[in-house]
């Protein structure tokens, strides 16, 4: 039955509508997004400038980009295009076009340091970067080709094209010949999973297709028009704002950068009626609430979207509290599942605090003892594995974790701890795996580490999240020094933050004997955490 919960085989279903998905394996996912019937008049408007790009803007810029990047560029199929550059229009351009060619799209991190981005580059193989002129240098030593967004000086790079003057472009005429299909992949963003390093996940056509096909059958976000300033280099904003509310036909105002005050400014001038959010944003609208509100005019603002991070019931409670006009829906989900997990979509489900909502569509779940590998029912805790037609494939080049993680029977072990209550709804308790949030970014500690252990002080280390109140959690280091070493706390983060972009810096460091270890040399990141949090 679809009553949430199925006990014969201990799966639980989503409550919500099943989705009718005709097969097409000859479909690409931007052929499937171009091909939705909607009302909708303008896509984007950048809240800089107040530039706007209409859908049938929209569609030419495709289609010329398109054209440009196979017949002049050389882009075929399976070649992958790297994107660092800060929100704007033109990311869903480049995006839809790239994949209608069958080419991959891959991005960065903006933060990130050059040495961060040519070790990424290294594992993804890019032919070409899009960038902005002010990013470019970060890409001057891996000699990759550029695409530029516009004009502008940059030395050291070598720049192929111009974006917006390729979209202005007068049509070839030449076909482009590449069949794509729903096995083949679109797109592969870096997540570090449940352990080690950044790695890329793998995302069919067929992935996306049915991300997009669920976000259709969200009626309520037609004829939206929501403000993004969640990074489009993370899945939650380039699936979002790229893909499913091209296909809605919704309007997204994008800024640049996030800025509370700005951010403000745009949902008044440009009557945003939806925001997407990571929790340290709704906690810092919290806390400039009394400033917030004398400022600008929110009437508009009905939802807001809330992801990435847990959302506590204080802080849910207390943005109804500040802004009782505004729903806010929470959502869980992973870069390895491409939306699918569970969401909140109505007043009703938001009012059930602490839960991150129902089942996606078409997704199924187990609820599994990590221990002894028992599968649980409702109400009981245990690692939460995912199932459906958007989990990705694997990760690129790395069996390993793909095996550790994608399971034979298709199941995606999220390294999350939750449980399903008797109504379906989805609980996240805590996080299993190593990965430490920072504001909503991905910080490996794995990564660190490796840093840490090349100090020639540094016998070996730990990398832990340690909670904040407005970050969430930030990366702190258990460091076991060499005999006779005074090695101070300072060194240690002064040591690592020359060598990472700023969300990854370590913020607290306390020195130990050895670091904890089970007989087979795997860390005990429990205990470390129990250690430095009974202070607290
Ligand atoms: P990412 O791949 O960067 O989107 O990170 C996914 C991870 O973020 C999940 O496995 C969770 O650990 C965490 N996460 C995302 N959304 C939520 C949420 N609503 N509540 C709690 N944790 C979340």
């Amino acid at each position: 039955s679809r009553s949430g919960f199925c006990k014969s085989n201990s799966t639980f279903y989503s409550k919500r509508n099943p989705l009718t998905l005709p097969p097409n394996p000859s479909l690409d996912v931007t052929t499937f997004i171009s091909s939705q019937p909607h009302h909708g008049t303008t896509a984007f408007i950048d809240a800089a400038t107040g530039h706007s790009m209409s859908f049938s803007d929209l569609w030419r810029a495709v289609d010329r980009v398109t054209d440009c990047l196979h017949h002049e560029i050389g882009i075929r199929k399976n070649d992958v295009v790297l994107i660092l550059s800060p929100n704007s229009i033109y990311i869903p351009v480049v995006c839809l076009s790239v994949m209608s060619l069958g080419a991959v799209v891959t991005t960065a991190n903006t933060l990130n340091t050059a040495g961060e981005i040519s070790r990424q580059i290294a594992d993804s193989n890019p032919t070409l970067a899009f960038t902005t002129p002010d990013l470019a240098p970060k890409l001057a030593d891996s000699g990759i080709s550029i695409l530029l967004d516009g004009p502008g000086s940059t030395r050291g790079v070598r720049v192929v094209g111009i974006l917006s003057d390729m979209m202005n472009k007068q049509p070839s005429g030449r076909r482009v010949r590449e069949r794509v299909n729903q096995v083949d992949t679109a797109v592969m963003l870096y997540s570090s999973g449940t352990t080690g390093p950044s790695k890329g996940v793998i995302s069919s056509h067929g992935n996306l297709t049915a991300y997009v096909a669920r976000m259709l059958s969200r009626k309520w976000m037609q004829g939206e028009i929501f403000l993004c300033t969640v990074p489009m280099f993370h899945t939650f904003g380039l699936l979002m704002f790229a893909m499913a509310t091209v296909a809605l036909g919704s309007t997204v105002v994008i800024l640049r950068r996030f800025d509370l005050h700005q951010m403000m400014e745009a949902v008044e001038k440009y009557r945003a009626t939806g925001m997407v959010l990571a929790p340290p944003v709704v906690v810092a609208m919290i806390n400039g609430a009394d400033l917030i509100k004398a400022k600008y005019d929110l009437s508009s603002l009905r939802t807001v979207k809330c992801g990435g991070a847990p959302l506590s019931k204080e802080v849910a409670e207390g943005f109804l509290e500040k802004y009782p006009t505004v729903d806010i829906c929470p959502g869980y989900a992973l870069t390895e599942s491409n939306g699918g997990g569970a969401s909140v979509e109505s007043v009703e489900e938001s009012r059930r605090y602490g839960s991150v909502g129902l089942l996606s569509s078409d997704v199924e779940a187990r609820i599994v003892d990590q221990d002894t590998g028992r599968v649980m029912g409702v109400n009981q805790t245990g690692e939460l594995w995912l199932k459906g037609p958007s989990i990705a494939k694997g990760y690129f080049r790395n069996e390993e974790a793909t095996k550790e993680t994608f399971n034979m029977e298709g199941w995606l072990k999220t390294g999350d701890l939750c449980y399903i209550d008797d109504n379906g709804f989805l609980f996240v308790v805590d996080r299993l795996k190593e990965l430490i949030k920072y504001k909503g970014y991905q910080v490996p500690p794995a990564e660190l580490e490796a840093l840490l252990i090349t100090h020639p002080d540094i016998l070996d280390a730990a990398v832990i999240p340690f909670p904040d109140k407005d970050a969430g959690q930030y990366p702190m280091a258990y460091v076991a020094r060499k005999p006779e070493s005074k090695l101070s706390e300072k060194q240690v983060i002064d040591f690592i933050s020359k060598q990472v972009a700023p969300y990854k810096k370590i913020r607290k460091v306390a020195f130990i004997n050895s670091i904890p270890k089970t007989a087979s040399g795997k860390t005990l990141r429990k205990d470390l955490i129990k250690l430095a949090t009974s202070k607290l």
